[in-house]
């Protein structure tokens, strides 16, 4: 089978592709101290490897030329987005966003939620691709850094908390690892501490719209006065926003003046969530 888009013919992206000999090293040193593991990633960062998706030459980046445009083709495309939440639209205005203002004051995300950018994402978070952390903090860095008007330079990045369930299960906080490869690509400092996870909560996978917004009130707390920060919530993907939207509010009751959501993949609208 073969995967043709964007004027190049692929082959078939495999779904959970062998753990790479980097990934077992990442896993092998991500409990055994942050500063032995933030120094190899550093060095990581510059060692050319083959394209995380297809195996290709990559000559030095995450993905080769062709996945990347695969992969990010429909953020580069006439897609028409909603200014606030970055959702692909079908019609004139964002349904979320017209029925209720959310809290944030925008969304920037590296790619849609679709074949073949989906893969990356269950690679990283249910196939343990460590490595796929600098992959998609390097995508979404180049998405941040594209925005006109920039970031402000005080902008603080803070990744949502995981819940110890999730935490056990996976061994490791998706949005914490792109957090953590962003603050190496980008200038603004990583503040982890400022958010808390108040209590587990229920996955929201299945749940729907409604439900996810109830699920997440209160969920996290800012535990000291932001005043005017500009912040910059770091996630793995946005999918109705709820989860985002419940964190920018309690930032905004802290003093921020602007929060932004940082995403490495954005879900396409659907009606049934
Ligand atoms: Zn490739
Ligand atoms: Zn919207």
């Amino acid at each position: 089978m073969q995967h043709c888009s964007g004027g190049h013919t692929i082959m078939a992206y495999p779904s959970f592709p062998r753990e790479s000999t980097l990934d077992r090293a990442l896993a092998r040193v991500s409990g055994a101290g942050r500063l032995v593991r933030h120094g190899w990633e550093r060095i990581l960062d510059r060692v050319p490897a083959d394209c995380a998706l297809c195996g290709g030459a990559a000559r030095g980046q995450p993905l080769c030329d062709a996945c990347r445009i695969d992969v990010t083709r429909t953020m580069a495309g006439s897609v028409i987005r909603c200014p606030l939440c970055a959702l692909a639209l079908t019609q004139p205005t964002c349904p979320d966003c017209s029925a209720r203002a959310p809290a944030f004051d925008q969304v920037i995300a590296a790619f849609d939620y679709a074949a073949p950018a989906d893969l990356l994402i269950q690679q990283f978070k249910q196939a343990h691709r460590f490595s796929h952390a600098r992959v998609l903090a390097d995508m979404l860095a180049r998405a941040v850094l594209a925005r006109s008007p920039a970031l402000p330079q005080h902008t603080i990045m803070v990744p949502v908390p995981a819940s110890r369930v999730a935490l056990r299960r996976r061994g490791f906080n998706p949005a914490a690892e792109l957090a953590r490869g962003l603050a190496h690509r980008l200038p603004y400092a990583l503040r982890p501490e400022l958010l808390w996870r108040v209590r587990d909560g229920v996955g929201q996978t299945g749940q729907s719209r409604a439900e996810r917004m109830r699920s997440v009130a209160h969920l996290y707390s800012c535990p000291e006065r932001v005043e005017n920060a500009s912040v910059a919530i770091v996630d793995d993907v946005l999918t109705t926003g709820s989860t985002l939207n419940s964190i920018a509010r309690e930032f905004k009751a802290a003093g921020a003046s602007y929060v932004v959501g940082l995403v490495a993949a954005r879900t396409p609208y659907s009606v049934s969530k």
